[in-house]
């Protein structure tokens, strides 16, 4: 060639540099895109950043216009490109197309991926026998298999996961290398020949079984009633045969968890048919990439032990999550309780080496695999009202959830005492980090810590100012206050709020949030959790709030909701007609007695407490063994049908308070005349529906946001929207963030941000 052809081709070449940043990691981003540029013979590289990925093609300048032009198109469909920036930059004659090794330094800016269930695509070849990966319990793809449980640190490359022990063999290899493969760049790629291993354990942990045949003996003991403990995807699972009571019981003595419902695993949407009622959008959750536990609608003629969900309608019910999970379905005949390992209130078990001599004690086998697991993480809980996903647990599929925030401004979020989470801007992105657990125990604070330094080790950042709850005895405020680090504080009904505006994108206007709750530190140092508070991001005003009862003897009403019915018919129709209530069999006379010492007795606006109080009148319940239990069996007995209500009055004031003393004596009345519990059930629910929505309707246009843990209450929730859709009042419902207290980080981390901006805002004016 002369030096003028030479010239014009050069000519002719351009080169463009992408800079994609969202969800382009551990998603199967670069292969496919490699792929397209091989397809159009184009030159170029492309390397996972911590910024994102970023991407040089070059080539004929009408070739590089089509690859951009049809770049989304050949996209994977985990993919989400939230910003993308182009360059023009030289043509340096490269030759080939190649995936490149990842550069790390600095502040994470790419999405940290959630670990993906197991694809179709890879099922299928586990069920076949002619394949490679035949009964391979490990077996995944670019498409599926763990991401954020094995990622020892960004960019996501196999280097950097528990994956990087195990060496590809070569046909492994050859997938990995192959641009028209599944696997090709799949980083947890492996078979039996190079991959992990399974293996049995016997109560004394010895080796009692090994690959196919470790699976057959976990069947075999689930079969005899045992208890299994396998190692899962992010931690340790206790399983037992979801049929026997026997075997549930087993399990709830040796776990300590004694009325809280427990999780079912199926082996398809056709046996989860047979224990729910499966609407279509629950369907499609069930089999999403994030497959988390979904709470639905049970069957009552199911074969699941009567000790699985007592008293309640609903039943939380998953897919198998790993091919582990699904070969050893296929050698069951029956659905799986499936439960974390760990003592009730202390967290996950995912190591070896510290376990506790009582974990140890609580399986009878021990099905195990040899993949490190790096960071702890549960089953993700959600529940499917109103027509979307509100998540209860944010946890494996769903974790890190980014957030909508401005990214600028480098803060932690600490959360509350229960469900703690945290919430994080390195300056680059914002990110809802996983459920921990609630904070009652020394193990469940130091893994809280442990993964505070997880995390921020993941993103990239040392000390960070830190906000918290403002309730002076959470762990996490007492913590927080040691740590040499600006601290601020945000109330908690507000967290509650604000993270409910993020959630609809309002954080720019003024709301109306309701926040109904268990228990939250108020300003004037009372027990709130029946709130309206007027909000914008940063601020609020109580503008109304449930009229203050007493908790008879504070913290073990919680436990005893009779205490709380005790107080509340004192309060609404006297002292005498709470003495005759026959909730109890013993004497309330002593009850009575303290009720207005406030020291003994504190005040508190709680509708959790309110729920709790009239489930008890209206059920008989005396005792709770976790806390929302009482407001659970009450919603799970309403009676759709019945249109009648209990009326709440407004009583005017400053703030304004929602008197709900007609309610109880309403309620005392249909207990006298024998109306059956649900219809009381089903006017309470009405009730306080109406209530909401008249109290909101004072405020309209403004918007409404909901937030709390009461707004898990399918039924109330429900209500509420009807009430609304008739005023045509914008309300908020939760989603992606939970109402209760695992999304309380992700509010006060919008409300710190918020705060800063506006300081700025005002230094500049
Ligand atoms: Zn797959
Ligand atoms: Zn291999």
């Amino acid at each position: 060639m002369n030096r003028q052809a030479i010239a014009n081709q050069q000519k002719s070449l351009v080169a463009i540099q992408l800079t994609l940043s969202g969800r382009v990691q551990g998603v199967g981003l670069r292969p496919a895109v490699a792929r397209w540029a091989q397809k159009l013979n184009l030159a170029g590289q492309i390397s996972n950043t911590t910024q994102g990925v970023e991407l040089i093609v070059e080539g004929p300048a009408d070739v590089v216009k089509r690859f951009e032009r049809e770049f989304d198109a050949h996209l994977p469909n985990g993919a989400c490109i939230e910003k993308s920036e182009r360059e023009l930059i030289n043509v340096s004659a490269l030759t080939g197309f190649e995936i490149i090794e990842s550069e790390t330094g600095g502040p994470l800016a790419t999405q940290v991926p959630p670990d993906i269930a197991v694809c179709e695509e890879c099922l299928s070849e586990i069920a076949k026998p002619e394949d490679p990966r035949f009964h391979y319990p490990i077996t995944s793809c670019t498409n599926c298999g763990p991401r954020y449980s094995i990622i020892k640190s960004m960019p996501y490359e196999r280097t950097q996961t528990s994956m990087s022990e195990f060496v590809l063999c070569s046909c492994c290899q050859a997938e990995y290398q192959s641009p028209d493969d599944r696997r090709f760049h799949a980083q947890t790629n492996a078979c039996p020949e190079c991959g992990p291993q399974i293996w049995c354990e016997d109560a004394m942990r010895r080796q009692v079984a090994h690959q196919g045949d470790a699976i057959k003996a976990a069947a075999t003991a689930l079969k005899q009633g045992q208890i299994v403990a396998m190692r899962g995807l992010g931690g340790y699972q206790l399983l037992v045969d979801a049929t026997s009571e026997l075997a549930v019981e087993k399990l709830r003595q040796r776990k300590q968890r004694y009325g809280k419902p427990l999780a079912i695993m199926v082996s398809s949407l056709s046996e989860a048919e047979k224990l729910v009622h499966l609407e279509d959008f629950e369907r499609r959750e069930l089999t999403s990439p994030a497959a988390p536990i979904i709470l639905m609608h049970s069957r009552s003629n199911s074969r699941l032990a009567d000790n699985i969900n007592p008293g309640l309608n609903t039943l939380g019910v998953m897919l198998p999550t790993t091919p582990l999970h699904w070969l050893l379905l296929q050698h069951c005949s029956f659905p799986l309780v499936v439960t974390s390992a760990n003592r009730e209130g202390e967290p996950l078990a995912y190591q070896r080496k510290n376990m506790s001599k009582q974990l140890q004690s609580m399986a009878d086998l021990w099905l195990e695999h040899d993949r490190p697991i790096e960071r702890p993480i549960d089953d993700s809980v959600v529940r499917c009202m109103a027509g979307r996903r509100v998540t209860v647990r944010l946890a494996r599929g769903l974790a890190p959830l980014p957030l909508e925030l401005e990214n600028n401004i480098p803060q932690i979020a600490l959360g509350g005492h229960q469900k703690a989470a945290f919430a994080l801007c390195n300056g680059r992105q914002s990110i809802l980090g996983p459920h921990i657990g609630d904070l009652d125990c020394l193990t469940s604070c130091e893994r809280y810590q442990e993964q505070l330094a997880s995390l921020k080790q993941l993103y990239g950042v040392s000390n960070l100012s830190m906000v918290c709850d403002s309730h002076p005895d959470y762990f996490t405020t007492q913590w927080a206050a040691r740590q040499s680090v600006p601290l601020e504080t945000v109330q908690h009904h507000h967290a509650h709020i604000v993270a409910g505006m993020l959630e609809q994108g309002w954080l720019d206007r003024q709301v109306l949030g309701v926040a109904f709750d268990g228990t939250g530190w108020g300003d004037d140092k009372t027990i709130w959790g029946g709130e309206f508070l007027l909000s914008t991001a940063t601020n609020y005003t109580r503008v109304a709030h449930l009229r203050p009862f007493s908790l008879p003897g504070g913290e073990p009403a919680i436990r005893e909701p009779w205490r709380v019915a005790v107080s509340l018919v004192a309060q609404a129709v006297g002292k005498d007609a709470a003495s005759h209530l026959n909730l109890k069999t013993e004497s309330v006379e002593p009850l009575l007695k303290i009720m207005n010492s406030k020291h003994l007795s504190p005040q508190t606006t709680s509708a959790g407490r309110l729920f709790d109080g009239v489930a008890a009148l209206v059920l008989g319940i005396e005792h709770c063994e976790y806390e929302g239990q009482a407001a659970m069996l009450l919603e799970a007995v309403c009676d759709p049908s019945d249109a009648g209500t209990y009326d709440i009055s407004l009583q005017e004031g400053k703030p304004i308070q929602l008197d709900w003393r007609p309610l109880v004596s309403q309620i005392l009345t249909d207990r006298d005349t024998g109306v059956p519990p649900a219809v009381m059930a089903m006017r309470f629910h009405r009730g306080l529906s109406r209530t909401i929505a008249l109290l909101c309707s004072q405020f309209a246009p403004m918007s409404v946001v909901l937030g709390g843990g009461v707004f898990q209450n399918r039924c109330l929730v429900e209500l509420l929207l009807e009430e609304f859709e008739q005023n045509k009042q914008p309300l908020g419902l939760p989603g992606m963030i939970p109402p209760n207290d695992g999304g309380l980080a992700a509010g006060q981390l919008a409300v710190a941000i918020s705060r800063r901006k506006l300081k700025g805002a005002d230094r500049c004016a």
